[in-house]
């Protein structure tokens, strides 16, 4: 029977540390980090993600402000507000959550934040960055996955990791982080043919898909340490269910080391938005 990486018991040893930070901060530097959310529409998943990020901002002594906007947003009234904040000294984070409605083209929006204060690391500067090794602001979800399997499993030389998904928010950089740990990196995707057989190569295995547990057992080579990214509500037995990409129960018959969902990736999703504030807000007053 695998571990159960428990994500959440991390992310809220990693958000007591950043707290003592904060507070230093505030004694030293009469500096509180502030993070701007933006949510466009009433998404309820999305509803759900900006009211967790603002209540963990509220038990850090994160300042937080919300911008709620009609699902009628034009792109323009979205950029404008962009750009006050990218102005406004007293705002060291901007987040864009996302999806936004069709009327809005992401990218515009992503590329219109100040890299300084993109804490989400999805501006071309912090995610070519990251490409290149020079890591500024990244990406929280595979910054939060590398922190597990760091503490999992110490040094991560050498070990072949297979990464399920490209998406330029999860996959690509996730890939980017491992590859600087020295792992052997492989990226599967929709297209990539015998994918069972690849990702049973692996030692490291994450799943960034966004199908329910479509990682069977036999995708695990026994030992593997699986980190399962995925978010996915079904409906099953009548009930409403949040489960991963990875098929859990037979999956950790087979893995030394396995994240649950939830519990597991999702909680250091957001102690890494935090752990991004803080640093956005220490290097815009020159502190680093
Ligand atoms: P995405 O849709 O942008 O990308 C999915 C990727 O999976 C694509 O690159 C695609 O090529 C690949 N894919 C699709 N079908 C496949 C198949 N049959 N076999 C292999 N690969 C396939 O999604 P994303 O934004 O990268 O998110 C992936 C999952 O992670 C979703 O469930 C999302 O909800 C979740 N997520 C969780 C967190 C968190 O905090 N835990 C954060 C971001 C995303």
């Amino acid at each position: 029977m695998a571990t159960i990486i428990d994500g959440k018991a991390f992310a809220d040893t990693l958000c007591d540390k950043l707290t003592g930070e904060i507070s230093q901060l505030q004694q030293q530097h009469q500096l509180t980090p502030t993070l701007a959310v933006v949510l466009v529409g009433e998404d309820p998943a999305s509803q759900v993600y900006v009211r967790n990020k603002v209540r963990r901002c509220e038990q850090l002594g994160i300042g937080s402000i919300e911008h709620r906007l009609a699902p009628t947003t034009t792109q323009t009234e979205l950029l404008d507000l962009i750009d006050r904040m990218n102005r406004d000294g007293d705002v060291n984070g901007i987040l864009v959550q996302l999806p936004l409605p069709p009327q809005i083209d992401e990218k515009s929006v992503i590329d219109a934040i100040d890299p300084a204060k993109d804490v989400d690391g999805f501006h071309l500067i912090n995610s070519g960055a990251l490409a290149v090794g020079e890591n500024r602001l990244v990406p929280c979800t595979p910054l939060g996955s590398l922190m597990l399997l760091k503490d999992q499993l110490g040094d991560l030389s050498g070990k072949h990791a297979v990464v399920i998904g490209r998406s330029n928010i999860v996959g690509k950089p996730m890939a980017s982080l491992l590859l600087q740990e020295n792992c052997t990196v492989t990226i599967v995707h929709s297209r990539t043919r015998d994918i069972e057989a690849i990702c049973r190569q692996a030692d490291i295995l994450v799943a960034a898909v966004g199908i329910p547990r479509i990682v069977k057992a036999n995708w695990v080579k026994p030992g593997a340490t699986v980190i399962d990214v995925g978010i996915n509500r079904i409906e099953e037995e009548g009930k409403n269910r949040l489960v991963g990409d990875v098929d859990f129960e037979p999956v950790s018959q087979v893995a030394a080391a396995i994240t649950p969902v939830p519990g597991g990736v999702g909680p250091m999703t957001i102690a890494c938005l935090m752990y991004n504030t803080l640093a956005a807000a220490r290097a815009q007053n020159g502190l680093n």
